[in-house]
């Protein structure tokens, strides 16, 4: 169940895909949250530079296994303002972090790309259960999957 605590979660996601966005970069945030709820770490994409490696659920995922016990990184959530790609997903499940909240899907992403004429990526984009089957997944967010859509479509358009 989402609650009101897992929801300022979200917001803050969307918040940091917005910075991204100002930035330059594709606009995905992402907030890595321990057991009892504190915020451990949280980042934007920076693939702007170039490195189309620098999505920040790998950056939390890398964070975590040089910071966190087994057991801390099993307990801990990832909010994430789009589902994890398939580079992100096993790089979560190869750590062992536990539960991932996003607000919208791989799926609802892949229409919108589609729908603004984006070519397609390089990397299939899979949901995160066809890569990482353990992960307890949760998702999409509809009360905040519109302000997603609605900083890719900035991002995508010609200004
Ligand atoms: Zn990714």
């Amino acid at each position: 169940m989402i609650d009101e605590a897992e929801l300022r979660h979200l917001r803050r996601c969307v918040e940091l895909a917005a910075e991204a966005l100002e930035e330059g970069d594709e606009p995905f945030g992402s907030v890595l949250v321990a057991a009892d709820g504190t915020v451990l770490g949280e980042d934007h994409n920076r693939v702007a530079s170039g490195d189309h490696t620098r999505h920040p659920e790998f950056e939390l995922a890398r964070w975590a296994a040089a910071n966190m016990t087994p057991e801390e990184r099993a307990a801990a959530t990832v909010y994430t303002s789009g589902e994890h790609c398939p580079m992100c997903a096993a790089a979560h499940a190869w750590v062992g972090l536990g539960r991932i909240v996003y607000v919208s899907s791989s799926e609802q992403l892949s229409a919108w790309l589609a729908e603004l004429g984006v070519p397609a990526p390089p990397v299939r984009t899979l949901p995160i259960h066809e890569i990482a089957p353990g992960v307890v997944v949760e998702g999409p967010v509809p009360a905040l999957a519109e302000q997603v859509h609605d900083l890719h479509r900035r991002f995508h358009s010609p200004r």
